[in-house]
């Protein structure tokens, strides 16, 4: 079969339970994909055919002997920020270049034990900070619908991936964005949980109040099957919560968009910088939800001037404290011959990160400084816990808030925004993370150049289940979702 690689989840879950095609031949044939497309498009970082085949194979075996589970033998590909035993991970910096994890992330784990056949890691924006996937060490990933474009950030890989058809699902984080927005600038979808609802064990940490992994596929569908792998209670993650995971594949007709009150928040449809056919599509897509039964409210959310920089406090704050532990000592890159440990360490460092983790440090370091810590940390504490309240007031009277992903879209390779520029991009997602609140991010169509644009649909705390089964009935009345990029079409 040549065209494995157009098979929706269920199809190749489907395909497989019927040994339409083994999990080799699926493995093999996505391995070819990547070999001959991925010099173009620079999703992975390291691809793993020989583990991936034995998986298979492993795979096939099972499936055998009448074990299998529905996802027994489906290939995904990793964020290269989740730890993977025995295969290099690197967050796309230079100063994990040469680790090789002892361990594997829950998240790897769970995926293992559900059978699923990993293809490889894929690349990111250096420990996650960024919103164009330009800072990883291992170079720029381009985005399917236009290679001279950025897939977004920092979940660049995961998305530009799947959007080129080189992993039928991938797993992705989100700090402040990086699972909506890449999948908003790639045309796909992609879920960000609630916080505590995804184990973060074994998942290198940017900044841990607001890290969350979540799914990153083509619809819906897709990520609720990822996700029901994905999600669960880990007792190695203090912050993972004791609640049972939804079946969130059996929720995807749970909730009904009739009736579905749809809060439009006013201060979000009028951000300087919101670009014109963003603004359009999105509207157009809540005239269709509307359509379909739901109730547009208009809502206030008070505080949107604030999230920029209170984010930008936080975030560095955490990361300055998380990347402490890289110093060249027990693993990681080392400087060459270091005169004493002052020396080791300081070189090490400023050797072994790239810049926009050099200037988030310093931020971090600065507001969580002797003098400053008041002025600017405890503040940014304070006015996050407004932001939480700014939501939880807004959904007492609707079930959902709709925005845009990203007030724009992808951006061109080498833009060379400056930092406030770019963190000004961040605009519609990094509220959610402060919250802590659950949100997906739904292809609705193209702007004037024919690149993808993304509705943003933010639910209360542990409503994964009705993001999905709303975003599900929007792809079942609507086709944004089955559009492909070009180099998808791409047979190997
Ligand atoms: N772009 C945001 C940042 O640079 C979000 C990144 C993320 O979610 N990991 O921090």
């Amino acid at each position: 079969m040549t065209d494995l690689h157009r098979l929706s989840i269920r199809e190749l879950s489907e395909g497989l339970a019927g040994s339409k095609f083994s999990s080799r031949e699926l493995t093999e044939h996505y391995l070819k994909r990547i070999a001959k497309i991925d010099a173009q498009v620079q999703s992975y970082v390291t691809v793993t055919p020989e583990q991936a085949l034995a998986q298979a194979d492993a795979a096939d075996a099972l499936r055998k002997s009448g074990m299998a589970n529905v996802l027994t033998g489906v290939p995904v590909a990793h964020k290269d920020i989740f730890c993977t035993h025995g295969i290099k991970t690197t967050a796309g910096s230079k100063i994990l270049d040469n680790f090789i994890s002892p361990y594997d992330a829950t998240v790897v784990a769970k995926g293992k034990v559900a059978g699923l056949v990993t293809l490889g890691k894929v690349n990111m924006d250096e420990f996650a900070m960024g919103s164009t996937s330009e800072s990883s060490y291992f170079g720029a990933t381009k985005n399917p619908w236009a290679l001279d474009h950025v897939p977004g950030g920092s979940s660049g890989g995961s998305a530009a991936a799947v959007a080129a058809d080189l992993a039928p699902f991938a797993t992705g984080t989100d700090t402040g964005g990086s699972i909506r927005q890449p999948a908003s600038f790639c045309g796909l979808t992609g879920l960000k949980p609630t916080y505590g609802r995804v184990s973060r064990f074994g998942m290198i940490a940017y900044a841990s109040s607001l890290d969350q992994g979540g799914p990153m596929a083509r619809s819906a569908e897709d990520c609720a099957y990822l996700m029901n792998v994905m999600a669960g209670h880990d007792e190695r993650d203090s912050t993972s919560v004791n609640i049972d995971a939804d079946d969130y594949v059996a929720n995807l007709n749970g909730t009904s968009v009739k009736g579905l009150r749809i809060g439009i928040p006013k201060q979000y449809f009028n951000v300087a910088g919101l670009d014109a056919d963003v603004k359009a599509r999105v509207e157009e897509s809540l005239k269709k939800l509307e359509d379909m039964g739901a109730t547009l409210v208009e809502i206030d959310l008070n505080m949107t001037d604030a999230y920029v920089p209170t984010y930008y406090l936080i975030a560095p704050a955490e990361a300055s404290s998380n990347l402490q532990r890289f110093d060249g000592v027990r693993y990681g890159y080392r400087c060459e011959n270091p005169v004493d440990l002052t020396d080791l360490y300081k070189r090490s460092r400023s050797e072994g990160f790239g810049p926009e983790v050099q200037r988030r440090i310093l931020i971090g370091t600065y507001a969580l400084s002797a003098g400053y810590y008041d002025a600017y940390y405890v503040k940014a504490q304070k006015v996050r816990r407004l932001i939480q309240q700014d939501f939880l007031k807004a959904f007492e009277s609707v079930d959902v808030i709709a925005a845009p992903s990203a007030p724009t879209t992808a951006y061109k390779i080498g833009a060379s925004l400056d930092p406030v520029e770019m963190y000004l991009g961040d605009i519609y997602t990094i509220a959610v993370n402060l919250a802590g609140l659950p949100a997906i991010n739904a292809p609705v169509g193209f702007d004037k150049d024919q690149l993808p644009v993304g509705l943003q649909l933010i639910g209360n705390y542990w409503s994964e289940s009705q993001l999905l089964s709303v975003v599900h009935q929007y792809q079942q009345a609507t086709d944004w979702h089955t559009k492909r990029a070009a180099i998808a079409e791409e047979n190997a």
